[in-house]
């Protein structure tokens, strides 16, 4: 199969990227390396499946010489962590919506089986918990920039799930929990390579706010797994699907943890939120996924638990460091 990853530079994409070349696929990469890094494809840049093109999402020439040889696109292009979205609202607005519009045009043009990353923002403020993907969606006012990402991405499902009605394009969205695991930045917020690496150093770990709050963190290895059951299967086209762990675990235990496992003589520090972030930021208690639609369309479920997920963490981050 030739598939195109945009954003393939980026954490999720380059570890697809790796499982594709394995199983034999051709791979082709456009990225335009905003958050994604060059080196989380040294390793694959020379192989002879592979092709890389550093370009943003609005070079349509580029998007359709790529797409053109495609048979399948996993558009994971997108402005992500929280703190980048605070920061540059705008810019994350006209990336997430100009950009997959833009893609979804070119995969209209050749036909191309399309896989949308969408995020578990979108459950926003709900209490119906585990997350479904039939359920209603509840987020906060547009004047509180938090929600800004999850409008972004609850749009672009909109043109996706548009494209798929009105024009036959065949696609399915996917709507990432928390995930996790090498190569993933912590520039832009994300707890688990943050705290990881503040325990390494010595330094103090930040918890925000009490530290009750509850996440689900599933490794990115499972993740591609789901990626790679669900790529061009006809019966998941204009659906969507979670793809999580369901096993929560507070950011207070998940500090602890991290302490442990990493021999680190780190203190955790309890940061009040408006500390860590700008003013009227909202931070979800609780969130988990419910992950049986995928589990009866493709029988996936995540394989790997906590311990190994932060053991891997925190052996990339150590090699990082010396
Ligand atoms: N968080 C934290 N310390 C940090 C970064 C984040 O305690 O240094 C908290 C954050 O407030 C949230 C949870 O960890 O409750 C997960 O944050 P992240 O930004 O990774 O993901 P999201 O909020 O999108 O689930």
């Amino acid at each position: 199969m030739n598939v195109l990853i945009t954003g393939g530079a980026g954490f999720i994409g380059s570890h697809l990227a790796d499982a594709l070349l394995q199983r034999g696929d051709s791979v082709s990469v456009l990225d335009n390396l905003s958050t994604g890094a060059a080196e989380n494809i040294q390793n694959i840049l020379g192989h002879s499946r592979f092709s890389f093109v550093q370009a943003a999402l609005d070079d349509a020439a580029a998007l359709d010489k790529l797409a053109g040889h495609a048979d399948v696109i996993v558009h994971l292009a997108a402005a992500v962590g929280v703190q980048l979205i605070l920061e540059h609202p705008t810019r994350t607005i006209e990336t997430n919506v100009l950009g997959t519009h833009a893609l979804l045009s070119a995969a209209r043009r050749f036909g191309c089986h399309t896989l949308i990353a969408s995020t578990s923002e979108v459950y926003g403020k709900s209490r119906s918990l585990p997350f479904s993907e039939g359920d209603d969606l509840i987020l906060g006012p547009p004047n509180t920039t938090r929600w800004v990402y999850a409008a972004t991405k609850l749009l672009d499902e909109f043109l996706a799930l548009a494209a798929h009605q009105e024009f036959g394009l065949p696609l399915t969205v996917l709507r990432f929990f928390n995930v996790v695991g090498p190569r993933q930045t912590g520039r832009f917020g994300m707890v688990l390579p943050r705290l990881v690496r503040q325990a390494l150093r010595g330094q103090p770990v930040t918890v925000y706010g009490d530290g009750n709050q509850t996440r689900c963190f599933c490794h990115v290895a499972d993740a591609v797994q789901a990626l790679v059951g669900l790529l061009g299967r006809k019966t998941a086209s204009g659906q969507i699907y979670n793809i999580g762990s369901n096993q929560e675990v507070t950011i207070r235990e998940l500090a602890e943890q991290i302490v442990d496992r990493a021999d680190s003589a780190s203190p955790i520090h309890y940061l009040p939120y408006g500390q860590a972030y700008a003013a009227g930021f909202e931070d979800l208690r609780r969130r988990v996924p419910d992950i049986s639609k995928i589990a009866d369309e493709i029988g996936w479920k995540p394989t790997h638990l906590l311990p190994k997920i932060l053991d891997d963490m925190i052996d990339f981050e150590r090699d990082r460091l010396t």
